[in-house]
């Protein structure tokens, strides 16, 4: 979604003559776009911005100036600490303020006010009414937010105080979105949300239409060749996303799912409100309806109260439900959610034990998954140049990385190819068609070992 965003705060700031560089040295402007869901991810940012001071003296020496700004969710959660902190920072704005940067920006550039502008406000009006409407494109796998915020509280997630309520964006906005990004070249979309299947966005008609019927309409765009949606919750899988999954061809057999762990007694505590059977009959419902779907997750070991005991039952989940990939954290205490103050905090040197003990299960199913893809063929979305000369990359329909040999005239588009190697976080193939000019087959090898143990990204 912070993908998504910056993204918005380009179009938004196009007018005003600004365009993306590569690097923040010499921009006239530096947007840290930042999180704060885990410690990890929020401490990266006073030192990303002792960096960028440096480089603002600089440009500063050289007769010219450079505009700070802190967006997301660690500006909503901490602004007034980086105004104090950091005077290097011009502008702190929260997630739901970022069609207001122009204005923010002209009165840094009228040199008003001393001391910076701080907006983290929950406006009433939505961001989404005050973006420019022709997005910039995005290639030909977009995203696209349909959805904001969370209502559910789960205890350890601070993604309801900083993002805010729940927010589904009406569905003819959408459309039209969706619309202009594959008339730009998008063949594939991503819907975006906290909780994005809890959707419920205003219908043309009347009433308000879930993710199923969303999904179902985007489907109709003459074009749109695949879709996905991220992130959902269990609680909110209803039967008629379920069966989209069988019905929609355009809908990706892949599905992130996250479920944090398989101890009810910590599902509870975690206020998931839903068991771990909940979950393994959803698996299964799911895979009635399409069999080959690939499934990952997101899981917190070391929440408080977590004993071997739940542990365990986590990795007898991963075990019965079986990843395609999954991401996996300690627990990581929130200031201001109810489980930072809880008792029972689990100890680190536990929490590291545990890491490592899921991680080499969930990498294991990995490697399992990608060896069972040699010698299949599958069609590819190219994204981008690989490391190799003539190289491209893209996503299998299962969200593997593919690296395969291909003319640049393949770029941007959907190939078939025959996967010849694996490693444990990729596959290599080359193009099945018969003009593909492609050296002739070789024996299909798999390589897993080598970052099999690697941390999850
Ligand atoms: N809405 C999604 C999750 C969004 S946050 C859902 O309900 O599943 C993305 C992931 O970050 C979560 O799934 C969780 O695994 C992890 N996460 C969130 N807060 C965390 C915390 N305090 N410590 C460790 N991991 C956390
Ligand atoms: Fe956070 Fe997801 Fe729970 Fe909402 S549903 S509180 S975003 S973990």
């Amino acid at each position: 979604m912070n993908v998504y965003d910056s993204a918005r705060m380009a179009d938004v700031l196009a007018p005003l003559g600004f365009e993306p560089t590569e690097t923040p040295q010499g921009a006239d402007m530096v947007i840290l776009n930042t999180c704060h869901i885990r410690e990890k991810a929020a401490e990266k940012v006073f030192s990303e911005l002792g960096r960028l001071r440096r480089y603002k003296q600089e440009r500063e020496a050289e007769g010219g100036r450079m505009i700070i700004a802190v967006a997301g969710c660690v500006a909503q959660a901490e602004g007034r600490e980086i105004v104090h902190r950091a005077p290097q920072v011009d502008v702190v704005l929260g997630p739901q303020t970022y069609h207001r940067l122009p204005e923010m920006v002209a009165k840094v550039l009228r040199g008003l006010p001393d001391g910076g502008i701080l907006d983290t406000d929950f406006p009433a009006e939505s961001k989404f009414d005050h973006l420019p409407e022709a997005a910039a494109p995005q290639g030909a796998a977009a995203f696209l937010s349909v959805q904001e915020g969370c209502d559910k509280f789960c205890t350890f997630c601070v993604v309801p105080y900083t993002r805010g309520a729940e927010y589904s964006r009406p569905v003819a906005d959408v459309v039209a979105e969706a619309e202009r990004l594959v008339e730009a070249g998008a063949l594939e979309i991503t819907l975006l949300g906290q909780n994005v299947n809890a959707y419920h966005g205003e219908a043309p008609d009347e009433g308000t239409w879930g993710l199923a019927r969303l999904i179902r309409a985007l489907a109709e765009i003459d074009g749109l060749e695949r879709l996905r949606y991220t992130t959902s919750h269990p609680r909110d899988m209803d039967g008629d996303l379920i069966a989209a999954h069988g019905e929609v061809e355009q809908l990706m057999p892949y599905l992130h799912l996250p479920v944090q762990s398989g101890s009810d007694r910590v599902l509870e505590a975690m206020n998931r409100r839903h068991g771990a059977d909940d979950y393994r009959r959803i698996v299964d419902r799911l895979r009635t309806v399409r069999p080959d779907l690939a499934l990952s997750s997101d899981f917190i070991v070391g929440f408080p109260g977590e004993s071997d005991r739940d542990f365990a039952e986590t990795l007898r989940l991963v075990t019965d439900v079986g990843y395609a990939q999954a991401y996996s954290f300690k627990y990581s205490p929130r200031p201001g959610t109810p489980a930072a103050g809880a008792d029972h905090q689990v100890p680190e040197p536990v929490k590291i034990e545990r890491l490592a003990m899921i991680q080499q299960l969930l990498n294991e199913q990995q490697v399992s998954f990608n060896r069972a893809s040699l010698g299949k063929v599958m069609p590819v979305l190219f994204e981008r140049r690989g490391k190799q000369p003539g190289q491209l990359v893209g996503r299998s329909p299962y969200m593997q990385a593919v690296h395969a040999l291909a003319p640049d005239s393949h770029m941007h588009g959907i190939a078939d190819v025959r996967i010849e190697a694996g490693h444990a976080k990729s596959l290599a193939g080359r193009l099945s068609g018969r003009d593909s000019g492609a050296p002739a087959p070789r024996g299909l090898t798999f390589d897993g070992a080598e970052d099999a143990l690697g941390a999850a990204p």
